[in-house]
């Protein structure tokens, strides 16, 4: 069988089902199919996020945990910010997208299938499922891109733990904690409470290499004893890696054979923040700006992430490379530098002028000059 469609979107993730309910919210939605193999339940995990208040609000439904606190610590301080305009939100992966799925509505629909290959019919793609075909005037592809060999990474392991005790400050996220092995790239621990009681702790690393699962469990052990934290029950494990590096992304060729009929969307299209591995809200905001193009005829897909900010990123990462024996005070006088509605503006690429100022008179200017001429060298 083969349906006609003007939209086919593959993959129902964040990008691919954030941008159906947008095209679905329209008064006349074009006819849009979403292509997805696995249920929101299958990809569940804990997506963190900075979000105004109003927006905090509007994600409450699939909102685990909400925090206008949150540290970094090293072996030497603690930081701690406090906001008024910002929250931390740790999102169920599995919630939002459930609520993307049910605004579906009228031409706009999911479909449970595998694509399994694209090809060119005239001035439509037709796309090949495990179940059925589809012929689309344009296709939107999130399919995750793929991963750079040796390139950097945030890879993590966390546990979902219920406490003997009662936690200690269950209002201040701790979004790194560096009070722990360096031997292997820089390790930090991320600590979620999302109770007095429940605790989602994450052992993070940014490096080139994937370390054994029992490393990070390890770690987190480890973490756990050092805090006095005594566990009642391990709940659920959790595990994931994320690009920090340029991607070699089948996408971009496939857009290229295609004509620009198939475009790349969310993460594929570089919508990962390089120095910190955030992608939500570029996501967002790439899926709301494409849903408004297309209501007015215009197909192509917005930049996610501006190419000065990852210019800067990239930069950032190549001291990190070059430099370990400076990568935790990096971030240490990154969040001296800024308050909190600073350094939340500043993780969602936002930062104003006066932000930038602040982090760059924190920064060692020596390594960032040497690793700008590197990059420019290597240009
Ligand atoms: C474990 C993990 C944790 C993360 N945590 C955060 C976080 O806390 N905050 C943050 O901002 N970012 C986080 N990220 C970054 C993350 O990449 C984005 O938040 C977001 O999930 C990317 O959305 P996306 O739609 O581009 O890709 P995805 O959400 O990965 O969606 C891609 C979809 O394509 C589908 N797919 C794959 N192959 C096919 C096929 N052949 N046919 C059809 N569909 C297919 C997949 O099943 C998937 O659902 C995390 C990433 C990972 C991997």
């Amino acid at each position: 069988m083969l349906s006609e469609v003007d939209i086919a979107i593959i993959g129902g993730g964040n990008a691919g089902l954030t941008l159906a309910a947008q095209l679905a919210a329209q008064l006349t939605p074009p006819t849009t199919v979403v292509l997805e193999p696995q249920t929101p339940e299958q990809r569940d995990c804990s997506w963190g996020l900075w979000a105004r208040q109003s927006q905090a609000q509007q994600l409450s439904p699939a909102t685990k945990g909400r925090w206008r606190r949150w540290q970094l610590i090293d072996h030497r301080q603690r930081v701690v910010h406090c906001s008024e305009q910002f929250s931390y939100l740790s999102l169920s992966s599995a919630n939002y997208l459930q609520s993307r799925a049910d605004a579906l509505r009228g031409p706009v629909s999911l479909v449970q299938a595998s694509v399994t290959a694209l090809n060119y019919d005239g001035d439509r793609v037709v796309i090949e499922t495990d179940k059925t075909q589809y012929r689309a005037k344009k296709v939107y592809d999130s399919r995750p891109p793929t991963l750079i060999e040796n390139g950097l990474r945030q890879h993590f392991i966390g546990w979902h733990i219920r406490t003997k005790k009662p936690i200690q400050e269950p209002d201040v996220a701790t979004l790194m904690d560096f009070r722990v092995d360096q031997s292997r790239g820089l390790h930090f621990v991320y600590a979620l409470p999302f109770s007095d009681h429940h605790l989602l702790v994450e052992s993070t690393v940014i490096s080139n290499t994937l370390e054994p699962s029992e490393w990070y469990r390890t770690a987190i052990e480890t973490w756990l004893s050092d805090n006095n934290i005594d566990v009642k029950e391990i709940i659920s494990e959790e595990m994931g890696v994320i690009p920090m590096d340029t991607l070699v992304t089948e996408q971009s060729a496939t857009e290229a054979k295609f004509c620009g009929q198939v475009s790349p969307i969310g993460a594929a299209s570089g919508a990962v923040r390089r120095s910190s591995g955030y992608a939500f809200q570029h996501i967002q905001q790439q899926t709301t700006e494409l849903a408004e193009g297309i209501a007015h005829g215009r197909m192509a897909v917005p930049t996610p992430i501006s190419s000065r900010l990852t210019m800067m990123d990239t930069v950032f990462n190549g001291v990190l490379n070059s430099r370990p024996d400076l990568s935790v005070s990096l971030y240490m006088r990154m969040a001296n530098a800024l308050n909190g509605d600073q350094f939340a503006r500043f993780m969602l690429g936002q930062a104003t002028a006066l932000d930038w100022l602040r982090v760059i008179a924190a920064m060692p200017k020596l390594p960032f000059l040497a690793q700008c001429l590197r990059q420019l060298r290597h240009d």
